[in-house]
């Protein structure tokens, strides 16, 4: 199949042209999440030929994703698919000429560097401020760009954060902005919403990569789809009393807010205490006189009426059916130790 076919429409766009797609097939772009966002705009570069995907997600397709996670489908729910996987198995289906990497995992302050050094660009695809300050600590200490993008509601908002240069989150947010605080299991989400922050991040990284960075924006642009309510707040400049770009902190690369059992949604805790990989079939085989268990080559399921347990081969757990801290880590001393 000829390259040139493939992209031609993209080509025949000026501001992209013939030398914009070359560079586009040599950059290397790290993507933070694989929920709606993650999904878009990985979709996105991917047909628009950007070289090097690498995926980095932590959870699994669920049939409460299909609504708006738009490379996912019915299959991957029914299989408990990792998110990097399944993304990736769909992007080889239509553009087999670029490299994707995905990455089953959370990103931590001990995986941040060796996940995100090499990456011409940082999206970010998640859902919470931790793992944002996490990249911005990352991107400012590094220098390397990073757009923000989040929605929730029909409310979305993103920056490009171009450190040295622009503001970044710390300057804008030095502390979780409230309000963005309500999470989709909280508040919902319309697809449209974060599809749409999605499209605009593709943009902007479309840009960045191409070499047109005078045409990116500076500013913290606000949309919402059901009131068209729209705003932009300037972010042109670094905070000379920012923790990072003028105090160089980096509390959040250090690991200093850094806990091992966290919530993870409205009925969910994370569990990842763990340091030795988990053998499936052998765990497989022991809690079979539990409850209903199965497992692939990526995920093991686990039901013991209420809850399901769902763990990764690195042995990082997420058990639905509590907010308890307590009551998973039992469960998970109990059925899958330590
Ligand atoms: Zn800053």
């Amino acid at each position: 199949m000829p390259l040139n076919d493939r992209y031609s429409r993209q080509i025949l766009f000026p501001g992209i042209g013939a030398e914009g797609q070359a560079r586009l097939s040599h950059s290397r772009v790290a993507i933070v999440g694989c929920g709606a966002t993650g999904a878009c705009v990985s979709s996105l570069l991917a047909r628009a030929g950007v070289g090097r995907l690498r995926i980095i997600d932590r959870d699994y397709v669920e049939f409460s994703n299909l609504q708006r996670q738009v490379l996912f489908d019915e299959a991957d729910a029914a299989e408990s698919l990792p998110k990097a996987v399944a993304a990736a198995q769909k992007i080889a289906a239509f553009n087999s000429e670029i490299q994707v990497e995905p990455q089953v995992t959370d990103l931590t302050p001990e995986n941040a560097v060796a996940l995100l050094d090499g990456s011409d660009l940082i999206l970010d695809a998640t859902d919470n401020f931790e793992t944002r300050y996490l990249i911005n600590d990352f991107a400012v200490m590094h220098r390397r760009a990073w757009i923000y993008a989040a929605a929730v509601g029909s409310y979305a908002v993103t920056m490009n954060v171009l450190p040295g240069d622009t503001a970044c989150l710390a300057c804008v947010f030095p502390e979780p902005p409230q309000g963005v605080v309500e999470t989709c299991d909280t508040a919902g989400i319309l697809n449209a919403a974060v599809n749409l922050i999605g499209s605009i991040q593709a943009a902007e990284a479309l840009k960045f990569l191409a070499g047109a960075t005078e045409k990116l924006r500076r500013s913290l642009l606000s949309f919402d789809v059901w009131t068209n309510n729209h705003a932009e707040i300037a972010a042109e400049h670094p905070r000379a009393d920012c923790r990072a770009c003028g105090k160089r902190e980096f509390p959040h690369l250090e690991g200093k807010s850094r806990v091992n059992v966290t919530l993870c949604g409205r009925n969910a805790v994370q569990i990842h205490q763990r340091h030795s990989p988990v053998d499936f079939g052998e765990l497989a085989s022991r809690l079979q006189p539990h409850g209903m268990v199965k497992h692939n080559d990526f995920v093991l399921k686990f039901w013991h009426d209420p809850y399901e347990l769902t763990l990764f081969p690195d042995g990082r757990a997420i058990i639905k059916g509590t907010s308890d801290i307590a009551a998973a880590r039992s469960l998970y001393a109990r059925f899958v130790g330590s």
